[in-house]
């Protein structure tokens, strides 16, 4: 039995559900104590406890004292099995982390399975789905696991009501990965969605984008979404390099102009553009947790990146805790070079 302390480093989410994937994988039980201890409202949120009855489900594991709330609970992880499995968060919490607690167990299972989620696709503090497809998928596929997505009906925060489907195809023995540089820029996208607001509000914040950048008009898409219950917009800006890609999000909020969306997410995409790092922030913590995997299968791992996140650093320690691995991180200037391997 392993011991989290929940309220460690960065005390939120990522911790209760690195610690699942972990138990999940090596079959180790775990406590988690002060769960979200750093959060506002701690303990397990409905996302949180979707991710513990997730890992439940998909391996008969023997769970104490989880509830809305609980800040201790106790999971006994059983054997995983690949299969068909419906998850619902029954809120606008985020389906995207439920996927990402139970996926790097799905994907070290021999067989296919058929998962969906159904809650917010696209959320605050949380990768949208479009991340896992164009960012997170194609990666975990260069490990050796088939990881493809279905189709997405976009719910956004509050309303929620959306879903996804995705399809794994395990692979018991991942292959070593390395990603030190991006390669060349291959193609790039800024794709505003707008659910059941005018249309306007995309329009504006495309032509902000255009105005401020020397993108072709090419590049800009503004999609009208149907079917999604609440008021929604976000902007996404895609950049797909040789060896990898980046995705930045930002949200429209009641009472905040379309054009500081825009302007949001173009910062976050040219900070990521002049960093000359592959990895961005989100992508360094959420990498984290496969490249480990690899590493305790004796599979070395390396990418690179830009400071640490208190996500990444606390995620590096959860990870030691589960896992017979090394992980060193070399500085040089403003990048930073993980490198994993077998203990
Ligand atoms: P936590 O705050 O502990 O629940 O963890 C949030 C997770 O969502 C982390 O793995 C972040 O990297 C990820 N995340 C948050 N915002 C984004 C974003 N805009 N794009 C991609 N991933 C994100």
């Amino acid at each position: 039995m392993i011991t989290i302390d929940g309220s460690q480093g960065e005390g939120g989410g990522q911790i209760v559900r690195s610690s699942l994937a972990l138990s999940l994988v090596t079959g180790t039980p775990v406590t988690i104590e002060n769960v979200r201890a750093g959060r506002k409202k701690p303990g397990l949120l409905r996302q949180h406890l979707t991710a513990v009855h997730a890992a439940t489900e998909i391996s008969g594991a023997k769970v104490d004292g989880a509830e809305l709330g609980s800040q201790r609970f106790v999971f006994e992880p059983g054997t995983v099995k690949a299969g068909e499995y419906r998850f619902s968060v029954g809120s606008a919490g985020s389906t995207t982390l439920v996927c990402q607690t139970v996926l790097p167990a799905l994907m070290l299972v021999k067989g296919t399975s058929n998962i969906e989620v159904l809650g917010g696709t696209h959320n605050p503090f949380a990768p949208p789905f479009d991340y896992l497809t164009k960012v997170y998928f194609p990666l975990l596929r260069k490990m050796g696991p088939i990881v493809e997505s279905g189709e997405c009906r976009p719910g956004f925060y509050p309303a929620g009501g959306g879903s996804f489907r995705i399809r794994v195809i395990g692979s018991p023995n991942l292959k070593p990965f390395e990603l030190l540089q991006r390669g060349k820029l291959v193609r790039r996208e800024v794709r505003a969605l707008v659910a059941n607001l005018p249309k306007h509000i995309g329009e504006r914040e495309c032509k902000l984008i255009a105005r401020k950048t020397d993108w072709d008009a090419k590049s800009f898409i503004i999609a009208e979404v149907k079917g999604s219950p609440g008021p929604g917009n976000v902007v996404m800006i895609e950049l797909e390099f040789e060896h990898v890609t980046e995705l930045f999000i930002a949200f429209g909020e009641v009472g905040k102009k379309a054009e500081r969306v825009a302007n949001e997410v173009l910062q976050a995409a040219r900070k990521y553009l002049e960093s000359d790092v592959p990895v961005g922030p989100y992508l360094a913590d959420q990498l984290l947790l496969p490249l480990g995997l690899a590493a305790h299968q004796g599979q070395p791992g390396a990418y690179r990146t830009g400071p640490l996140t208190e996500h990444t650093r606390t995620h590096i320690d959860v990870l030691k805790r589960f896992l017979d691995i090394e992980i060193d991180v070399e500085e040089d200037g403003d990048m930073r070079t993980i490198r994993l391997w077998k203990r």
